[in-house]
């Protein structure tokens, strides 16, 4: 698996960064790079990091390293990596061909969009195993660029109710209605995450994925997390490695202050590894256990939320250690600081604070609590 972390492709992602600083921008020297490393289909069936191998932790580093050349590059194929697993999920065997074979053969990019406001998708049935949708998304990463979207909305069937996932095969429906003027993010500019209008998009039956709700069935929905936390992290990183080169470039290495801070982000960003490397490992041996399930999605929780403030961390002690002048550009740091400031932003933190609190409180006690389930009852 050593390939996947030969250094040439990072570095050449992370040359172009500025260059694809943008809104607008879609990385695709970027991803024609990925797919010739054979990255597109590296989860798939008999690939290095085949899903069915519960091989969490290396697909983690995976998205880290990427993350760290570019946090954009790793938001759009982190949204990559999680359309395909809810397809390895809940994709039947005939969808599975076809889709893996998309990526394979097609090198088809496929992204997960969830997220929406007032105007919401909601997918009609029209019988005969037509379905029209109707309504828009927002942050719809990669926006046209993603051949394979998948998209999230509410089924208005007599058969059946719920959230339903669709992927939708864009070059056989009519073009999706692109609003890029709902782009105007702070940072992650590349990562082209526009508002998408599906209204009048005709589907059939065998692009509809999985049962209605099947989308939030735990662990996958809140563990998806982890894959996030391992991105933003390479940020961190990146932060590390600027910080570094900048104080040993301007020789200031002996002075206290500059010392004692490098320390932190160095041991924090270390922290982040070990956090990262136990939830997925934890990941790798969870059972179908309800308690199980719980536990590994607290575990989850403080992951996700620790890595967040490890990078809310890093930034501010990087910021000192640089000063103005090196977060200016073409300094890669007033880029990188932009992008994880607005990356760190994923849904309902607050909410998974306050669900890492119950989760502890339910506890009858606190001893042992993170232990593995299967090695407590024994
Ligand atoms: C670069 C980027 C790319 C993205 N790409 C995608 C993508 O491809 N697909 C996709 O589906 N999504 C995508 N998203 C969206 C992402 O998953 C989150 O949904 C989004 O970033 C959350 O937005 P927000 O911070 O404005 O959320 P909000 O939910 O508005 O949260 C803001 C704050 O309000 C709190 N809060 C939330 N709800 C309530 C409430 N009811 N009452 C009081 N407080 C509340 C939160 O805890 C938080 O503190 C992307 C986001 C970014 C930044």
């Amino acid at each position: 698996m050593d390939h996947l972390f030969s250094s040439q492709l990072y570095q050449k992602i992370a040359q172009n960064a500025a260059h694809i600083d943008h809104e607008g921008c879609f990385p695709e020297q970027e991803f024609k790079l990925i797919a010739e490393a054979g990255l597109l289909e590296i989860v798939l069936p008999s690939h290095s990091l085949d899903f069915s191998q519960r091989k969490n932790h290396g697909l983690l580093m995976l998205l880290k390293a990427i993350g760290k050349a570019s946090l954009p590059v790793g938001r759009i194929y982190e949204g990559h990596i999680n359309a395909l697993y809810l397809i390895y999920l809940f994709g039947k065997t005939e969808q599975k061909q076809r889709w893996f074979a998309d990526v394979i053969l097609g090198k088809k990019m496929f992204s997960v969009w969830n997220t929406q406001d007032m105007e919401g998708v909601r997918i009609y049935d029209l019988g005969n195993g037509k379905y029209r949708l109707q309504g828009c998304k927002t942050f719809c990463s990669g926006a046209s660029r993603i051949a394979r979207p998948l998209v999230t909305g509410e089924l208005v069937s007599a058969r059946k109710k719920g959230w339903q996932m669709v992927i939708i095969p864009t070059e056989k429906v009519k073009e999706i209605k692109m609003d890029n003027s709902f782009w105007k993010p702070l940072g992650m500019r590349a990562s082209a995450s526009f508002r998408m209008d599906f209204s009048g998009i005709e589907i059939s039956e065998n692009d509809l994925l999985g049962l209605p709700d099947a989308y939030y069935q735990q662990p996958h929905f809140s563990g998806g997390a982890l894959r996030f936390a391992a991105v933003q992290l390479g940020g961190a990183e990146a932060l590390l490695d600027e910080t570094h080169k900048f104080l040993r470039g301007l020789k200031r290495t002996d002075d206290p202050f500059q010392r004692a801070r490098i320390a932190e982000i160095a041991y924090l960003t270390e922290t982040g590894n070990l956090w990262i490397k136990q939830a997925g490992l934890k990941t790798d041996d969870s059972t179908e256990n309800p308690e199980a399930i719980a536990q590994l999605l607290a575990y989850v929780n403080m992951t996700r939320t620790m890595v967040e403030e490890i990078c809310l961390r890093s930034m501010q002690l990087a910021e000192r250690s640089v000063g103005a002048r090196g977060l200016m550009r073409p300094n890669p740091m007033e880029r990188i600081h932009r992008d994880l400031t607005t990356y760190l932003r994923q849904p309902a933190p607050d909410a998974t604070l306050t669900a890492i609190g119950e989760y502890v409180l339910k506890q009858e006690s606190t001893t042992g609590i993170w232990d593995s389930l299967s090695k407590k009852s024994s």
